[in-house]
């Protein structure tokens, strides 16, 4: 079959391709544990529920506008200006399908053939793709102290004449390392001077452990919104955990805003008013919500911990937020990917490997599942690696000897 070659060079998602082999082997009945996906466990909070079905049994689900629904847009801005201390309009605020969406249109907004956007490692997985995707070239850039946060010098090296965007997420995906309030205010006046987007994927920035805050870029950005290089992306999907609404938003310079509403009328149009009016009723009821699941995860990032100090050989630079961990496991082989499938054959369990994340010999662990999957997910990884845990285990009702160490 003949296939552009823009879309098969897209690389398949690994997280979705060992999702699939997980779920083949829950058909067959095996025990397998999910710390591969990130996906908060709770119940959609009832005032997105109610919202929605008060939409729905309206009998009203007709096309909505290519840029997002007033209502949602209203919450929005609410929603801006108390986590971001920004006052923006309704023609600031875009409304998406996720933050998947907000993140690829702002590419094919913002970029021309062979235009650079600088991301950093360890990075999301999809951004190097989007960026091919857009026909720009990723540029990564590496911390060469071995840490899982660039330092300004380093970054601004890698700048050339064809920059023309960073993309900054903090809380990290797949880390969980906050970036320091320094390194953000740096990027945001390097970006501002030197006209570079700063694309701030802020879709964690609830979920910080231990009163720890991810400094959001607006801070340092005194320029008015519509001269401001600096974007932030958000959505519903990680803060209260309704991934599958779809339904993400975009704050930024109207000129953006109405390119990528054109992107939008062209492509998809607007989302669904079942999703959209869902993501009101979350962002305009009570936020409890997000504080429970936020103290929720932080327990299973100290479960996480506590299980990680008897790991003999496994290094791990503690998250400060999000709902996922990257130890470094390169004392038991220098394959991630050979790592991830080894633990799903041997230990039913998922994990992703830390190539795809720019950080080969690491893999990384979602703990946004229960407690009781993240210590018997541990267990089992422990047991399979390190030669000094005990050498029988029980998975599911099968209790299995360990044989290979
Ligand atoms: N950005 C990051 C860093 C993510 O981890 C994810 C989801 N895994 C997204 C964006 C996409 O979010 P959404 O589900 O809203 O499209």
């Amino acid at each position: 079959m003949r296939l552009s070659k823009l879309a098969s060079d897209i690389a398949e998602s690994p997280t979705l391709a060992l999702n699939e082999e997980a779920r083949l082997l829950r058909e067959r009945g095996e025990p397998v544990i999910h710390l591969g996906i990130g996906e908060p466990k709770n119940k959609t909070p009832i005032n997105a529920i109610l919202s929605s079905a008060a939409r729905l049994t309206s009998g009203e689900v007709k096309y909505t506008p290519a840029d997002g629904m007033l209502g949602l847009k209203k919450a929005v801005i609410r929603y801006t200006e108390e986590n971001y201390d920004r006052l923006v309009g309704p023609e600031n605020v875009i409304i998406t399908n996720g933050a998947k969406q907000s993140l690829f249109n702002i590419l094919y907004s913002i970029l021309n053939p062979q235009d650079e956007v600088i991301v950093l490692a360890p990075y999301w997985v999809s951004y190097p793709e989007m960026v091919k995707m857009c026909s720009g070239k990723p540029i990564i850039v590496t911390p060469e102290d071995g840490t899982f946060t660039p330092r300004f010098e380093e970054i601004e090296r890698a700048a050339t004449s064809y920059t023309r965007a960073i993309i900054v997420n903090s809380p990290n995906n797949p880390s969980g390392v906050i970036y320091p309030p320094d390194l953000i205010s740096k990027l945001v006046d390097w970006c501002e001077r030197k006209g570079y987007y700063m694309i701030c994927d802020d879709i964690y920035h609830k979920l910080t452990f231990d009163r720890k805050e991810a400094a959001p870029a607006t801070r340092y950005a005194p320029k008015d919104i519509e001269d401001s290089h600096v974007i932030i992306v958000n959505g519903v999907a990680k803060i209260y955990g309704m991934t599958g609404f779809r339904v993400g938003w975009v704050v930024g310079p109207k000129a953006l805003v109405r390119v990528m509403t054109n992107v939008i009328a062209q492509t998809t149009s607007g989302v669904s008013p079942i999703s959209q009016t869902a993501a009101e009723g979350a962002l305009n009821g009570l936020q409890s919500v997000v504080e429970a699941l936020r103290l929720q995860i932080q327990n299973n990032r100290d479960v996480l911990l506590q299980e990680l100090k008897s790991f003999n050989g496994a290094r791990l630079i503690p998250p400060d937020g999000t709902f996922y961990a990257l130890p470094d496991l390169r004392a038991f082989g220098s394959s991630s990917v050979e790592l991830s499938k080894f633990l799903l054959s041997k230990a039913l369990v998922v994990t992703v490997p830390g190539k795809e994340f720019g950080m080969e010999g690491h893999i990384r662990l979602s703990f946004s599942g229960t407690v009781k999957d993240v210590t018997e997910g541990m267990e089992r990884i422990k047991w399979a690696l390190d030669p000094t845990s005990p050498n029988e285990i029980y998975i599911g009702d099968r209790k299995i000897i360990r044989d290979w160490l």
